[in-house]
């Protein structure tokens, strides 16, 4: 599994720069620089709709990654094989403001 560090701290998922997801979905099938990407489980915590249980869960280093980048270097039938990413979006309200900063493209 992938260690990830998230800056989308406006995410629900997101502890401490950790995500409490279990997994998630990056997105950018057509993608040739990281800024095409984006987390497509990014979840705005301002949204009326957070589920409670979300609160209670921790931020795991480790996750799982559905990856659509698939002309991303890392990109393995749709699994992401870095060690380590970082996804960005500081002050993301949506999930086309996050991106994979790790995103290095084979062409
Ligand atoms: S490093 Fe590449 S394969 Fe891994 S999540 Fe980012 S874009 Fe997808």
């Amino acid at each position: 599994m992938t260690i990830l560090n998230c800056t989308a701290v406006t995410c629900v998922y997101n502890k401490d720069r950790l995500c409490s997801r279990g997994e998630i979905q990056v997105t950018g099938s057509d993608a040739r620089i990281a800024d095409e990407t984006c987390c497509g489980s990014f979840r705005d915590r301002n949204e009326g709709s957070a589920v409670n249980s979300i609160k209670d869960s921790c931020g795991c280093e480790k996750i799982n990654i559905d990856c659509k980048a698939r002309e991303c270097t890392y990109n393995e039938h749709c699994r992401c094989t870095a060690s380590a990413i970082d996804i960005n979006g500081e002050n993301a309200s949506a999930q086309s403001e996050t991106k994979c900063s790790t995103f290095a493209c084979k062409c």
